[in-house]
C-alpha cells in the first residue's frame, strides 16, 4: 500500500475544529485499505506566535516541504490584532506559499444541486455548476516593484503598484490550466486585459503559444477580465477552467465562489512547480478564515476543509477516484437534507461540526466497499 505523508497545520479559531473532521475521513480511508496516511501536526498562525513568537517556524516550513501535501486550517483572530505586522498570523501562510513556491492557486466553484437555492443567482443558472479558477499566486501587481506612496514637490501624494509578468511565469500557470482542463471538460478561458495593459498583451501571446505548442487538443478562448466577471454572473456554466493573473484571479474567484452559496463550502489548493520526479509542493485549505465569531462552539461547517482533502487526494496523492467518491458522499449528505447552520434554511434544525463530519464519513463508507 502506498504511504502518503500529510502535514496538518490546523491553525486558529475554527481551523482545528474543521481539521478534526478531516482526520476522521483519513482514518476511514486507512481502514478501507485505500492507503497508509502518515500524518504529522504542527502549529501555524496565532498558535505558533503563542508558542514560538513567530507565525511559522523554519522547522515547520521544512516539514511542509517534505510532506506530499499540507492540510491547512485557518489563521488569525482578535487575540493577535496587536502583534507586529511582519509577525501577524497571516504572515505564516504567506511565508509557506513563498518558501514552497506555490504559484498556482486552484479554486473550484461547485454548486451542489441541493444548495442551488442558497445562491444569490437563480437556481437554474447555478445548479450543477462546476468551474475551476486557476490564479497565478506569486507574481503580478501584489508583488511588483516599485510599490510605494511618495510625496510630490507640490505636496500631493502619488501611489504606485507595478504589474509585472515574465514569459516563464505565464507559461507555467498556463500549463497548469491546460493540464487540469484535460482532466475535466477540456476548455480553458484565459482572462486578461490586453486591450489596455501590456502585461495583458504578453499574457495572451504566451497562453496562445503554449496552447499551439503542446495543448492544441484543449479548447482555448481569450476573454477580457471585465467581461469574464459579467459572464460569471450572467451565464457561469459556460466556463470550465478560467486562468488569470493574481489580481484578476483574486476578484474573479471570490465572485465565482459566491455563486455556490456559503464560505463554509469552498476548498482551495495551491501548487508549486513539478520537480524531476513529477512531485509538486502543495497546500490545501478552505477559503474561509478562522471565524472568531463562531470558534469553539462546534458550529463551523467542515465541508470546505473536507473538500480540501478531496483536492489533495486528487492533485497530490493520485487518488482521483477516491476524491470522486468523497464528493459523492458530500452530495448524498446534502441531498438527505443535512445542513450546518450557515447553509440551513431559516428555522431548520442544523448539525454541528462533528455531526456533519460523521455524516460525510458514514456516507463515504459504503462508497468505498
Ligand atoms: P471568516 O472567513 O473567518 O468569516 C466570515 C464569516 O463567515 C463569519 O461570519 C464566519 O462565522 C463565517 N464562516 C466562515 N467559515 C465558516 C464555516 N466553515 N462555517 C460556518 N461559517 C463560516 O473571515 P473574517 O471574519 O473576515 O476573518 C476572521 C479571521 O480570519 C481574521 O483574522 C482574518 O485575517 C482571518 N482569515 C484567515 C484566512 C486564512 O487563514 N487563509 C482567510 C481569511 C481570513
Amino acid at each position: 500500500m502506498t504511504t502518503h505523508k500529510l502535514l496538518f497545520l490546523p491553525g486558529d479559531g475554527i481551523g482545528p475544529e474543521v481539521a478534526r473532521e478531516v482526520s476522521k475521513i483519513l482514518t476511514l480511508l486507512s481502514e478501507a485499505g485505500i492507503g497508509t496516511f502518515e500524518t504529522e501536526e504542527d502549529l501555524v498562525g496565532g498558535a505558533a506566535i503563542d508558542a514560538h513568537g513567530v507565525p511559522v517556524t523554519d522547522a515547520t516550513v521544512k516539514l511542509a516541504r517534505e510532506a506530499d501535501a499540507v492540510l491547512f486550517g485557518s489563521v488569525g483572530g482578535p487575540k493577535w490584532a496587536g502583534v507586529r505586522y511582519e509577525h501577524r498570523p497571516e504572515a505564516g501562510l504567506l511565508r509557506l506559499r513563498k518558501d514552497l513556491g506555490l504559484f498556482a492557486n486552484l479554486r473550484p466553484a461547485i454548486c451542489y444541486p441541493a444548495l442551488a437555492s442558497s445562491s444569490s443567482l437563480k437556481p437554474e443558472l447555478v445548479e450543477g455548476l462546476d468551474i475551476l479558477i486557476v490564479r497565478e499566486l506569486t507574481g503580478g501587481v501584489y508583488f511588483g516593484e516599485p510599490k510605494e506612496i511618495v510625496t510630490l514637490d507640490n505636496g500631493e501624494k502619488r501611489a504606485v503598484d507595478t504589474q509585472i509578468y515574465t514569459t516563464g511565469e505565464i507559461d507555467r500557470i498556463a500549463r497548469v490550466a491546460f493540464e487540469l482542463a484535460r482532466k475535466r471538460r477540456n476548455k480553458v478561458s484565459s482572462a486578461e486585459k490586453h486591450n489596455v495593459m501590456k502585461s495583458g498583451v504578453l499574457w495572451k501571446e504566451v497562453v496562445t503559444q503554449v496552447h499551439a505548442a503542446d495543448y492544441a487538443d484543449v479548447e482555448l478562448e481569450h476573454v477580457l477580465a471585465d467581461n469574464c466577471a459579467m459572464q460569471l454572473v450572467r451565464r457561469p456554466k459556460q466556463y470550465d477552467v478560467i486562468v488569470c493573473d493574481n489580481l484578476f484571479g483574486d476578484i474573479l474567484s471570490d465572485a465565482a465562489a459566491m455563486l455556490t452559496g456559503s464560505l463554509g463550502m469552498l476548498p482551495s489548493a495551491s501548487l508549486g512547480a513539478e520537480d524531476a520526479a513529477g512531485r509538486r509542493a502543495a497546500l490545501y485549505e478552505p477559503v474561509h478564515g478562522s471565524a472568531p465569531d463562531i470558534a469553539g462552539q462546534g458550529l463551523a461547517n467542515p465541508l470546505a476543509m473536507i473538500g480540501s482533502l478531496g483536492m489533495a487526494l486528487r492533485y497530490s496523492l493520485g487518488l482521483g477516484d477516491v476524491a470522486d467518491r468523497l464528493d459523492q458522499a458530500i452530495t448524498n449528505v446534502l441531498d438527505s437534507g443535512s445542513r450546518t447552520r450557515d447553509i440551513a434554511a431559516p428555522g431548520q434544525n442544523a448539525l454541528g461540526t462533528a455531526e456533519m463530519g460523521n455524516a460525510v464519513r458514514d456516507a463515504l463508507k459504503p462508497l468505498l466497499a
